[in-house]
């Protein structure tokens, strides 16, 4: 159990009102967490407080030498006016992993979900309740030791802060158009393709103008070692219904293991679909298409949820998907997990924490 101290506002900022629009990461709440960490006392000072600017050392190790990692989850409103959480429990766990992996502390699991809980509690009112917006919830830690010698650090921070973030489509489920990157990596075999560490954003950046200069909206990774094997899709898991099965990349290392990637192997495991986590390597995808059993191609991950693939090119190759409109699978998938996220279907998976 963390003791959170709480020093509120003074001056609230004017919240948006129903109907404007929110967009992704542009508004920030009144309040943040912030808990310290220094070596031999572990963590400690974990204080809810207003949102401001930080003041950091210019020779704080992250700056130099990217030592941070971040989490991703989000709060809803449901009908009732009550707030939710969907599995706060496996972010924890995946913060956890990344952490161990780049040498930062970690919050034991309840810790983590108790502090997410407490700043939520305290921003509650800034949950908005237009249908599809949420509250997108950001944890990161980072090095905050002012030195310049590459080793682990005897200081850190773990802090949450919290936008207002609205739906992700305005009309519909709108598919994407993706690019396989043949030139550029994401991830090799014994990296750090499995954590949400900053440095795997930032060298994604290259592969991602590129596919934007071409016409594209998102890049889909391939494996690091034999450029064979599809992966995942910036900031998105990646899956692709292939004549009744429904294949994704095994998290092996380098693909990130999204909380909304399980939630949908669990419901089409329910459902009876044949899910299968084996390499799918780009040729047979290819392939498949030009056989027309490439069926439906949808990424998955907590901004979008789902999100449908309406054109993949490959080299000189493009595939247009279910001729662009979303699939049987993939819509189900999205209408079942929006459901429960927002409360208007019963939380049969378990996976609800009430505020
Ligand atoms: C966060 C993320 C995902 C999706 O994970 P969710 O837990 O479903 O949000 C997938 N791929 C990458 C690279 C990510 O950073």
């Amino acid at each position: 159990m963390l003791e959170i101290k709480k020093e509120l506002t003074q001056n609230p900022k004017k919240k948006p009102a129903k109907g404007d629009k929110l967009g992704f990461g542009n508004i920030y709440t009144d309040h943040m967490l912030i808990i310290d960490w220094t070596e031999g006392k572990g963590w400690h000072d974990a204080r809810i407080v207003p949102y401001a600017p930080l003041s950091i050392d210019p020779a704080a190790m992250v700056l130099h030498y990217a030592m941070e990692s971040f989490e991703g989850l989000k709060a809803y409103r449901t009908a009732d006016g009550s707030v939710q959480l969907f599995r706060p429990e496996k972010n924890a766990a995946r913060m956890i992993n990344t952490n161990k992996r780049m040498c930062l502390p970690y919050l034991e699991v309840e810790d983590f979900v108790q502090a997410v809980k407490e700043i939520v509690k305290v921003e509650k009112d800034w949950v908005p309740s237009d249908e599809g917006t949420s509250l997108y919830i950001r944890p990161f830690v980072f090095a905050d030791e002012p030195h310049l010698g590459v080793r682990t650090a005897t200081s850190h921070k773990f802090i949450i802060i919290c936008s207002p973030v609205g739906a992700y489509y305005e009309s519909g489920l709108d598919p994407v158009k993706i690019y396989v990157e043949d030139e550029y990596v994401r991830a090799t075999p014994g990296g750090t393709g499995f954590t949400k560490c900053g440095g795997n954003y930032a060298g994604s950046l290259a592969g991602q103008v590129k596919a934007h200069d071409l016409g594209y909206e998102q890049v889909l990774w391939l494996d690091g070692v034999e450029r064979k094997y599809v992966e995942e899709v910036g900031s998105m898991n990646c899956f692709f219904k292939i004549d009744g099965t429904i294949y994704t990349a095994p998290c092996v290392g380098t693909v990130l293991p999204g909380v909304t990637r399980m939630s949908c192997i669990e419901l089409l495991k329910k459902w009876g679909y044949k899910v299968s986590e084996d390499r799918l390597a780009i040729t047979d995808l290819i392939q498949a298409y030009k056989d027309g059993k490439l069926e439906e191609v949808f990424g998955t991950g907590t901004a979008a949820v789902i999100s449908p693939v309406g054109e993949l090119r490959y080299e000189d190759e493009v595939c247009k998907i279910n001729d662009g409109k979303i699939g049987e699978v993939t819509q189900k998938l999205y209408d079942t997990i929006t459901g429960i996220q927002w409360g208007k279907l019963p939380d049969d998976m378990n996976w609800i924490t009430k505020i």
